[in-house]
């Protein structure tokens, strides 16, 4: 096993990974930029290195100062938990051509899911179903971007290739419409992504979003740790996610997740991985693979009992996985809310000085969360502040603690989006189960209305 591990990120997944090194007996150095220098999770790490100013671009994806870190520091291994750097092939194999181990896929693995168009390919070769759609990026011709169209049928959805985080897509739909918004697109994706590379599919009406959490050795063992659901969405950002997905046939669940196992061996897959779909109607359409730890393992990890981070850790050394499937049971259900740094109904972030705080607890309840009384929430980075998870033997059981969990909150000093998920949790529609990628939104737009 490794002695030592260095952290490459930030906020509540650094804190994260470290708690995971720690119980593994692996020292921690955490990089950080100048914003997050008095973060209390840096200075509870083995080691800190100071890698640039505020601005992302200059600290948590300045390659070079974070390769330097790792070998002023000697660390052996770099984790480079979610965002920022860990989907950047380009990063994943520097680290590895500089003497480190990357805790995550292979090189060229994230290069191929990186890609969505290669992407999807793959997995409808590996027998996973994808969203109808074009097998390639969009030519540049009109006439043959609108046959394309006209054979998925609108409406359509215009998405990059080379995209993520929800944004560089646009749906279409009618054809006088369509060049224009596939022209943006485009520019938005050389932008944002630096890739203008777009392709096109069927956009489902009212789809859930199901995921199903993997994870594969050096060894060609694999296994799958079920599904989660998060079809609570705003702007295609995930606000609320659970494990099992509610309402899903035992059979069908079951199936599709045997398929993401299989093609994982099939490509040759190393290391934890989550495969999206879109759900509509009985049927699952692959969407993306994110090739890291994602925002929501905890969830899994409540009904699994399994440390996912840690896993990553172990396979990455070399280890083989610890269990079969037959010996992964899914047991409970568990819930998560993203407790974010913003107001709770437009949205606006609101980062500052966190006066007063106190966390909740009690039976079934996990908070990852590196925010304390005093601790500063930097404007340069995302709004996440912390998660708080719930876990009960029922869905009844894991809302009811969570429910408890937002009334005992305290946060002073900003403002969060904790009375948005307190009034989720009261909602009928959520509380059955089932809603679709569009429920948040139509119902935001409702509550406006009625103001
Ligand atoms: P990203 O990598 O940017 O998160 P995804 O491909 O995972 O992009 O899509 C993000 C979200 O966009 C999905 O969760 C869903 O809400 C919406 N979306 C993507 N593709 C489709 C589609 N074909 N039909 C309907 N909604 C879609």
């Amino acid at each position: 096993m490794f002695e030592k591990l260095l952290i490459a990120n930030r906020g509540e997944v650094a804190l994260r990974i470290q708690r995971a090194c720690r119980e593994m007996g692996i020292k921690t150095v955490v990089v950080h930029s100048e914003a997050d220098a008095e973060a209390k999770y840096v200075k509870l790490a083995d080691e800190s290195v100071c890698i640039g100013p505020p601005p992302s671009a200059q600290s948590y994806l300045n390659v070079p100062a974070i390769i330097s870190a790792a070998e002023v520091t000697d660390a052996e291994a770099i984790h480079p938990g979610y965002g920022f750097l860990a989907e950047n092939a380009d990063f994943a194999e520097r680290v590895e051509q500089s003497g480190f181990v990357f805790i995550g896929p292979r090189a060229e693995t994230i290069r191929l899911m990186g890609d969505k168009v290669s992407a999807k390919n793959a997995m409808k070769k590996a027998g996973v179903p994808v969203v109808p759609g074009i097998d390639s990026a969009l030519p540049e011709e009109p006439k043959e971007i609108v046959r394309v169209a006209r054979e998925i049928g609108y409406p359509v959805i215009i998405k990059s290739a080379g995209g993520g985080g929800g944004r560089g897509m646009r749906v279409v739909h009618t054809e006088a419409a369509l060049f224009n918004a596939v022209q943006t697109t485009r520019a938005e994706a050389q932008a944002a992504f630096g890739n203008p590379a777009v392709y096109m599919e069927k956009y489902l009406e009212n789809p859930r979003h199901i995921e199903i959490q993997v994870i594969a050795d050096k060894h060609k063992n694999v296994i799958h740790l079920g599904d989660r659901e998060c079809s609570m969405q705003r702007r295609h950002q995930k606000v609320i996610e659970e494990a099992p997905a509610p309402l899903l046939n035992a059979r069908a669940r079951l199936r599709i997740a045997e398929r993401c196992a299989e093609a994982c061996r099939k490509i040759g897959y190393v290391g934890a991985g989550t495969f999206e779909f879109l759900y509509e109607e009985d049927e699952f359409y692959f969407i993306e693979m994110n090739t890291r730890l994602q925002v929501e393992h905890p969830v899994t990890e409540m009904i699994t009992g399994l440390d996912i981070v840690q896993l990553q850790i172990r396979i990455a050394a070399g280890e083989r996985l610890p269990l079969k499937q037959r010996d992964v049971a899914l047991l409970g259900h568990a819930i998560e809310c993203r407790i974010n740094a913003e107001d709770p109904y437009d949205f606006t972030p609101s980062p500052g000085r966190i006066a007063s705080l106190h966390m909740p607890g009690g039976p079934g309840i996990r908070v990852d969360s590196h925010a304390y009384a005093g601790y500063f929430v930097p404007p340069n980075y995302d709004s996440l502040v912390g998660k708080i998870i719930a876990y009960g033997d029922t869905r009844e059981q894991a809302i009811a603690r969570l429910r408890i969990a937002l009334s005992e909150i305290v946060v002073e000093g900003i403002k969060t989006n904790i009375p948005l998920h307190q009034e989720l949790l009261q909602d009928a529609a959520f509380l059955r189960g089932g809603t679709s990628i569009h429920y948040l939104e139509e119902k935001l737009a409702k509550m406006v209305r009625e103001e």
